[in-house]
């Protein structure tokens, strides 16, 4: 779905709108992509965010963090950041570019009841440190988070232990990804058509994968590239009010009393 958010960056939302409001943990994806300074360029000034983790892959462009506790970083292609929100955080995403392409994603991860107060982190993970493995000839994932085939991503795992990945199919490949079992899944494909079974999914969809699949991929007609997200479900009540994420209705409403109190 278009959508815009921030001061009125454009995007598509692919989880968290009506075709599919959630996928627990997994509570919003948005692509962002555009070399129109005007679709990108107010970026997102500073705003709140507490209960969850907000996860920011880029692929293209520089976009600048700064948050209220301190942390600064400069985002730029292929570096991650895994912000864990916690009890509260206030940040600002600033684009570090006036012209040319801009093109990336967020993800957030919900957090348990337990750890929705946890203190704010911030991992910040450049490129370099971001493994590579050949699921087979002509068939690379970068593994962010969690495990795969015995490679490790960087990002310390939260409580969801969710492993993301940035797989890349050279035309015509097929390789096989078993995910973990008891993990809600997600592929979203960014560029190319991939088929998964009986099915193709083209640029720019979304599949939903059943829990422990194993799926074999083939780019279809040219190379393919896709972000995979699984994560263990945490099957808790959700209450969500903008940039807050809790389990009750109270807790929102003690969020935004907390905010408007400068307790962030
Ligand atoms: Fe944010």
């Amino acid at each position: 779905m278009a959508a815009s958010d921030g001061a009125g960056v454009k995007l598509s939302r692919i989880i968290g709108q009506p075709q599919l409001p959630d996928l627990d943990p997994f509570l919003m994806l948005d692509a962002f992509g555009s070399d129109d300074p005007k679709a990108y360029i107010a970026g997102f000034p500073s705003h709140p965010h507490r209960g969850f983790e907000t996860v920011t892959y880029m692929l293209a462009g520089r976009m600048r963090h700064r948050d209220n506790k301190g942390h600064e970083g400069l985002l730029t292609p292929g570096s991650v950041q895994w912000m864990t929100a916690g009890r509260g955080i206030v940040h600002s995403e600033m684009p570090e570019q006036d012209h040319g392409l801009m093109k990336g994603f967020q993800l957030w991860v919900n957090l348990p009841a337990k750890d929705k107060m946890t203190a704010p982190r911030y991992q910040e993970i450049a490129p370099a440190q971001i493994p590579r493995v050949a699921l087979a000839d002509g068939a690379w994932a970068k593994v962010i988070a969690g495990e795969l085939l015995g490679v490790r991503g960087p990002v310390d795992p939260p409580a969801t232990e969710p492993l993301l990945v940035d797989l890349d199919l050279a035309e015509g490949i097929k390789a096989d990804l078993v995910l973990p079992a008891a993990h809600t899944a997600f592929i979203y494909v960014y560029e190319g058509t991939v088929r998964i079974g009986a099915r193709s999914l083209g640029t720019g969809m979304v599949g939903v994968l059943s829990p422990g699949d194993c799926i074999r991929l083939e780019a279809e007609a040219m190379a393919a590239k896709m972000l995979v997200g699984a994560g263990k479900p945490l099957r808790e009540p959700v209450a969500k009010y903008g940039p807050f994420v809790m389990n009750t209705e109270e807790e929102l409403r003690q969020a935004v009393l907390d905010f408007r109190a400068g307790r962030f």
